[in-house]
């Protein structure tokens, strides 16, 4: 069982943000900052690699205006839209998601680093990306 298509279908209940015929956006229930929401497919698919074109780009574009309606409506700073694809990178419900999370200060409760790693090769590293 998709916990994502019970709330598709209405059979879990959840705050619903936006939908139309492609696309629902919810409330998360953990909020991990004040406002935040999650965009999801109607249809099931599990991640973004795995999605179809149609809905993977009818998911950014409603990302993308609800992020502006969240930052007008909620005065946020800044906004983090992001999408975890697979477990390793946290995705704990397989059914593509994007979270829209609200940005107030530095003590909210979500903390992104970009810390380097130890130095890399940029041209064997360009090669492994392009497969060559
Ligand atoms: P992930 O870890 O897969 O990127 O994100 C899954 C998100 O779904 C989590 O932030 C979690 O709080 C949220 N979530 C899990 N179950 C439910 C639910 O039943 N209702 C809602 N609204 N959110 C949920
Ligand atoms: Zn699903």
């Amino acid at each position: 069982m998709c916990i994502f298509c019970e709330i598709i279908k209405g059979n879990i209940p959840s705050k619903k943000v936006y939908e139309d015929d492609k696309v629902l956006a919810i409330l998360d229930i953990s909020q991990v900052t004040y406002g935040h929401t999650l965009v999801m497919p109607k249809k099931h698919m599990a991640n973004i690699i795995e999605a179809d074109d149609d809905s993977a780009a009818a998911c950014l574009l409603t990302a993308k205006k609800l992020a502006a309606q969240i930052k007008k409506n909620t005065g946020c700073a800044g906004i983090n839209i992001l999408t975890n694809c697979g477990e390793a990178a946290g995705q704990s419900v397989e059914h593509l998601h994007f979270h829209i999370i609200p940005r107030y200060d530095e003590n909210d409760a979500i903390v992104l680093r970009f810390d380097p790693s130890k130095e890399q090769d940029l041209n064997e590293v360009l090669k492994t990306v392009k497969g060559e």
